[in-house]
């Protein structure tokens, strides 16, 4: 049995806690699947369950998701973490045969409220992929992509708005000088930034990011890593990850899908140190997965 996974931060000073309330959680507090940190939530999930056709692949979980913190959801291949990711921005509409059941509150409506224009939901909620997905245009134009959509077509301000989307990214100083080049010409980890780019370039307000390192070398994943810490602050991420390691390394609350079901969520320095349900033990200990 290997040593369970110690998170980079957990001797390190805690996140802060959330404007006005109490510390988000403490090593001593269980880490029941209802476990909520204190302060408001921009993801209020509540008994959220959902099917393909007759195969049901998530089941009642409940889940506050902490504004301007990282949250990753852990498990193994298959356990419902991108099914989980796409209904905060309700991706999974797309897919035929689904039925969801229960409430996604973001920010105090819900997300399959049939009145909520689900274009806009989607501005506010920005996406990275597993594989990077550049469009075949230049790198200028991915990252204004977005903002031409929404009307803007002055040159100075789509340029401006670029220029801050990849210095944001961390990717400025390396596409600067070849802004007009194809964004397929990019190596993957730069073509991953340049996601991020165009996703923070209409200004959302949360980045999920569906096993985003998944395709990139170590050097690029430490530059996606570092560049998740830079955003911290301005937005809130949820993560996708089946590597323990990166969970443990970037983010601040863990949650753990198996077969569907929500078995454990809290802070993620107490989830990998302390976990409260023998079956987070035996997943981060590496017993199963
Ligand atoms: P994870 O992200 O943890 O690997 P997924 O959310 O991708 O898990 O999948 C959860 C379950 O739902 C799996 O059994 C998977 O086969 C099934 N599933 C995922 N996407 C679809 C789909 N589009 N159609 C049918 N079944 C799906």
């Amino acid at each position: 049995m290997s040593e369970p996974i110690v998170p980079h931060h957990a001797t390190a000073t805690r996140p802060a806690p959330l404007e006005d309330e109490e510390p988000l959680a403490s090593l001593d507090r269980p880490g029941r699947p209802d476990e909520s940190p204190d302060g408001e939530p921009i993801f209020d999930i509540r008994d959220l369950s959902l099917w393909y056709g007759e195969k049901r692949a998530l089941n009642d979980v409940s889940l506050r998701i902490p504004k301007q913190r990282i949250t990753a959801f852990i498990g193994p291949s298959g356990c419902g973490k991108s099914t989980l990711l796409r209904c905060l921005n309700r991706l999974n509409d797309l897919i035929d045969g689904v039925r969801i059941d229960g409430q996604v509150v973001f920010e105090g409506q819900n997300v399959y409220d049939p009145s909520l224009d689900v274009n806009l939901l989607r501005k506010r909620i920005g996406m990275v992929f597993q594989k990077s997905n550049p469009f075949p245009k230049t790198i200028f134009e991915n990252v204004a992509y977005g903002c031409r959509l929404q009307g803007i077509t002055r040159r100075l301000e789509l340029q401006e708005i670029v220029e801050r989307s990849l210095r944001d990214a961390a990717l400025w100083d390396e596409v600067k000088d070849r802004l007009d080049d194809n964004a397929l010409s990019l190596s993957g980890g730069q073509q991953q930034r340049l996601c991020i780019a165009r996703a923070i370039a209409v200004d959302p307000e949360v980045i999920l990011l569906d096993e985003p390192c998944s395709a990139l070398d170590p050097i690029a994943t430490a530059k996606v890593e570092e560049l998740m810490q830079d955003l911290k602050d301005d937005y809130t991420q949820v993560i996708v990850t089946h590597n323990m390691q990166q969970a443990a390394r970037v983010s601040d609350f863990t949650a753990f899908l198996y077969l569907g079901e929500l078995i454990e969520f809290g802070e993620t320095d107490r989830l990998f140190i302390k976990p409260e349900r023998q079956q987070t033990e035996d997943y981060i200990t590496g017993r199963f997965g």
